[in-house]
């Protein structure tokens, strides 16, 4: 098939590129799910006619759209449906309780909130808890007050966009504190989705894309949908709640899928898993990871049964995906590195003074291109310092650059746990355990963890009077997490201390918990 020409869709609205994809591979399937098949006319139509039925009702270009969905086939339609009426997207975690689905929807101030059955409970709960008054689409059994997903229809439209208009806000914390809402620009979205990166299959209209993870994070929706979405291939939708290395190999075999993205704990579930070998992995050409640091030897290990050669990859939320990968990279993906940074992007060590450290030197990486984003959702104090003079971005992760401009990611200088390829923010969890009656103090750190990488664990000081293992177990620590946070940030170990560590300044000194 003749190459597509994007030279029209190299300003506005980012959705024109998939609708140039569309109208030259129509018929090719886009979205497969169990026995369900979208093909790209249908994605292209359906999203179209989502956002006229989202215009018809009142939302309007700017308003803001909370997804709030599991990976199905209607988060992409809403997704691509929510650009094209110029609504920025704003994915939630669908492991969200109430108290954090709240934080995302009153900050994003959402206009609209896009769900599903299975968690319309939390959606009720959070709505309670903050009085606001969202317009609420449901997909599956809707309650009488909502908007059936698939009553939504209206008239086809698709708004005009500048490259300076937000089309999504996903949440990430950046180097501190609270959640923050990532302001990624149109112009972000076609960078990254068209010019930013070979997908490493030999033919990208053929492309069939396995999705384990979630769509609502940075890898999964850009990397793993919006990407080979854009050229013409097929993504095969799993729902990452009911991973299963097995499933995952037996799909590969199945659907001769050519490309993979997992973080560290799929790989090791794989190669551990008993039918691992049994499987005809060899379809694969492209097996990326990232998220955190590949363990080597399960790479190795993965690599000599596949047949193919894994590529680490490295980005950010903030970057509307990946930065630099191993099989975009002048000499292919080397073991141990993130590979060389994207053409399009601009990649510098510094130190400490901001001053650019020499080739093999230690410091922070900073990056620059068309495809990090604007700035964080009405924070300019937080998004003014997240830049320096230079306008690139301060990523908060300590790297080195050999001598053929390879990176590696040595350490994270900014505070947050990656288990699983999930962010916990310790502060957030260390707010949650302060409210229970018999908690006076915690400090939450990362562990290591062979399969997660790292996992929370929470030092606790009971409250005077409270005592350790009798009035407050591990056990209820552990429970009190799970009631009101989502699952993975929970602490896995739990140490009862008297006092904390802490420096004249009063700060918890981290360095000296583990
Ligand atoms: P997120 O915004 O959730 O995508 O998280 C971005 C963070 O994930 C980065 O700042 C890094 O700390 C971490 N990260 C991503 N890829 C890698 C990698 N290949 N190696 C080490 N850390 C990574």
């Amino acid at each position: 098939m003749e190459r597509t020409d994007f030279r029209d869709a190299a300003t506005g609205n980012a959705s024109k590129l998939h609708d140039i994809t569309a109208a030259e591979r129509g018929s090719k399937p886009a979205i497969k799910m169990d026995d369900r098949t979208l093909t790209h006319a249908e994605l292209r139509d359906r999203s179209a006619a989502f956002a006229g039925g989202l215009t018809d009702r009142g939302i309007e270009p700017d308003d803001r759209m909370l997804l709030y969905v599991p990976n199905c086939p209607e988060f992409l339609i809403a997704f691509f449906g929510g650009l094209k009426a110029g609504t920025p997207v704003s994915p939630a975690n669908p492991q969200y309780q109430s108290r954090e689905l709240e934080h995302q929807l009153t900050d994003s101030d959402a206009q609209v909130i896009v769900t599903h059955e299975r968690l319309r409970d939390v959606v009720a709960e959070t709505l309670t808890a903050t009085e606001a008054d969202p317009l609420v689409i449901t997909v599956g059994d809707a309650r009488p007050e909502d908007v059936p997903f698939e009553a939504v229809d209206g008239d086809p439209i698709s708004v005009d966009r500048s490259d300076d208009d937000v089309a999504t806000q996903l949440y990430t914390s950046g180097t501190t504190g609270k959640p923050k809402g990532v302001l990624s620009t149109h112009k972000n979205l076609r960078t990254q989705g068209f010019s930013g990166v070979d997908s490493g299959v030999d033919d990208p209209d053929d492309e069939r894309v396995l999705v384990s993870l979630p769509l609502y994070h940075t890898t999964g929706v850009y990397h793993c949908t919006w990407q080979p979405l854009l050229k013409g291939g097929c993504v095969y939708l799993r729902d990452p709640a009911q991973w299963d290395p097995a499933d995952a190999m037996a799909a590969i075999e199945e659907h001769e899928i050519s490309s993979f993205n997992g973080v560290t704990a799929m790989f090791v579930d794989m190669v551990n898993d008993e039918s691992f070998g049994d499987y005809d992995l060899s379809s694969l050409e492209s097996v990326g990871e990232g998220g955190a640091k590949m363990s080597v030897t399960v790479q190795e290990e993965f690599e000599s049964v596949a047949g193919v050669e894994m590529y680490e990859g490295y980005g950010l939320t903030e970057t509307s995906g990946a930065t630099h990968a191993g099989h975009d990279s002048t000499y292919g993906p080397r073991l141990g590195s993130i590979g060389q940074p994207f053409r399009m992007t601009d990649s510098k060590i510094v130190d400490d003074d901001g001053n650019e450290v020499s080739q093999g030197e230690e410091g922070e990486l900073l990056v620059r291109g068309p495809h990090v984003m604007k700035g964080y959702h009405n924070l300019p104090e937080e998004t003014e310092a997240a830049f320096d003079e230079h306008e690139y971005f301060r990523t908060g992760d300590i790297a080195r650059c050999d001598e053929d401009n390879y990176y590696e990611i040595i350490d994270r200088a900014k505070d947050v746990i990656i288990t699983a390829g999930y962010n916990v923010y310790p502060s957030e969890v260390e707010d949650l355990l302060r409210e229970h009656d018999a908690i006076a103090d915690v400090a939450v750190v990362g562990i290591p963890d062979e399969r997660r990488n790292e996992v929370p664990k929470a030092f606790v000081v009971p409250t005077p009077g409270t005592s350790a293992g009798e009035d407050v177990t591990a056990e209820d620590v552990k429970e009190f997490s799970l009631d009101n946070l989502a699952a993975y940030k929970h602490p896995r170990q739990i140490e009862f201390l008297e006092e904390l560590p802490r420096t004249t300044s009063g700060k918890v000194r981290k360095v000296e918990l583990e």
